[in-house]
């Protein structure tokens, strides 16, 4: 089989792969990437010749996996867009934000190209997208009208545990499999459940390695990480003060909601209002509504009438007081310019009553990976348009991943035991680590590294 990173950097950055297998072509995901901006985000669909593909498969709807899917639809304008059913019910309000979101730095930061895609285009392209149950065995070729009737390689969805709707993908052909992880989590958080890839078994593998530069310190435990945090607050709140969690609408800030609201029935925290944004306040009635079908715990537990909720409204988070213990749990996780994260840190970093507690990861070149490295009265630039600020404020990591850390996916790697390995979607030592780990316990599995664009032969 033949497979393509088209990743148009060697970070972390966008994910989307091309497969080729028994002549049939499919592209998994088609991410944007975070940190780069107009038409240099989006994947190199161009360096894919101009054979069509069958159909694009979505591993979930986090930005960097399905931001540029209008565009995929652009260049492979007869393919179907398989996914699971409950990232059927996300993806298009995923979207239509990101219309928004490029349509505001257009204006604000005037890059040109944006929107790179428009709300009208989003609901041409509506129709092509389907929904399917986990654990199904999908012919993809058969939705391609000029390939009916000839017979394709499968795929099938597997719960991945990262986010709602979350799936790794196994590519069944006739001779072989091949799986992609996608992001996955192996162990449970508070809402969602580990992982189900048990019966997972390979050929071929594409591996997420988010967290390969990340070693699980001793004696950790996620309890624990929560009693930190809940100190933490209780620190901030009698400064008087008030708390930022900087998270991402889908998923990351579902999961934190429902540890406040746990810890709030326990007693444990106040009861008081968490403002949350928009976008978190979309996904967490989908997250309440799709409760009853989801591999989760707390099955019972509605967010919405738990919590009171408050949506920070536009110009909120320049204007509101910043004091009485607030909390907020906005987006976005990476802090980038002109969302409400970015704004109210810019107001609470230099003041030291206040406290940002980071619960998920931030590349380092992002706003939130400069606060982060940053040292207690440092000086540092925060953002093009926060300029230079000087860290004052409490400033604190807690580890709740929705990633896998590195020992798990080790173990998986030996479970699956494929002949060759292609390790994606994390930073060059990340990917290293597992390069070299790999090497050592399972010297006959073949690593490979794949650079942009590059076809692989495995
Ligand atoms: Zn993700
Ligand atoms: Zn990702």
């Amino acid at each position: 089989m033949n497979i393509t990173n088209l990743n148009p950097d060697t970070d972390i950055g966008a994910s989307s792969w091309l497969v080729e297998m028994d002549n049939h072509r499919i592209l998994l995901d088609a991410g944007m990437h975070p940190k780069r901006e107009g038409r240099e985000a989006a994947p190199q669909f161009s360096k894919t010749g101009t054979h069509d593909v069958d159909a694009i498969a979505i591993s979930h709807c986090h930005h960097d996996h399905v931001g540029a899917l209008p565009l995929a639809c652009r260049h492979f304008p007869k393919a179907h867009v398989l996914m699971t059913e409950l990232s059927y019910l996300l993806v298009e309000r995923v979207l239509h934000n990101s219309v928004n979101v490029m349509t505001r730095q257009r204006d604000e930061l005037g890059i040109k190209d944006y929107p790179l895609y428009t709300h009208d285009e989003l609901d041409e392209i509506a129709p092509l997208f389907q929904g399917f149950k986990y654990n199904r065995a999908i012919e993809w070729g058969a939705f391609h009208k000029a390939r009916a009737g000839v017979p394709s390689p499968t795929l099938e969805f597997f719960d991945a545990g990262h986010t709602l709707g979350s799936a790794g993908i196994l590519l069944r052909g006739k001779k072989e499999t091949m799986f992609f992880t996608g992001d996955v989590c192996f162990h449970d958080q508070t809402l969602l459940k580990s992982a189900r890839f048990e019966d997972v078994k390979a050929d071929v593998m594409i591996m997420e390695t988010t967290r390969g530069n990340r070693a699980v310190a001793e004696g950790f435990t996620r309890d624990k990480e929560i009693e930190r945090l809940v100190e933490a607050i209780h620190a901030a709140q009698k400064r008087k003060g008030c708390v930022l969690i900087p998270s991402f609408a889908l998923g990351r800030t579902q999961e934190i909601l429902a540890m406040l609201a746990l810890l709030m029935r326990e007693g444990k925290l106040k009861k008081q209002p968490i403002y949350i944004g928009g976008l978190g306040r979309v996904f967490t009635e989908i997250y309440d509504i799709e409760a009853h079908r989801v591999h989760r715990s707390h099955s019972a537990l509605q967010l919405n009438e738990a919590l009171q909720l408050v949506v920070l409204e536009k110009g909120q988070a320049d204007s509101m007081k910043l004091s009485g213990g607030k909390i907020f749990v906005i987006t976005a996780g990476m802090m980038s310019e002109n969302t409400a994260a970015h704004d109210l840190a810019k107001r609470m970093i230099g003041d030291e009553r206040q406290s940002i507690f980071f619960v998920g990861y931030a590349d380092p070149d992002s706003p939130a990976g400069r606060l982060k490295a940053a040292k207690l009265d440092e000086t540092f630039v925060f953002s093009p348009s926060a300029g230079r600020v000087t860290k004052k404020c409490d400033v604190q990591e807690f580890d709740l991943t929705a990633h896998a850390n590195r020992e798990d996916l080790m173990e998986f790697v030996g479970r699956v035991s494929p002949r060759a390995i292609l390790l994606g979607h994390g930073d060059e030592p990340a990917r290293n680590w597992f390069a070299a780990q790999i090497n050592e316990r399972w010297p006959k599995i073949k690593v490979i590294q794949p650079q942009p664009a590059k076809l692989v032969t495995v």
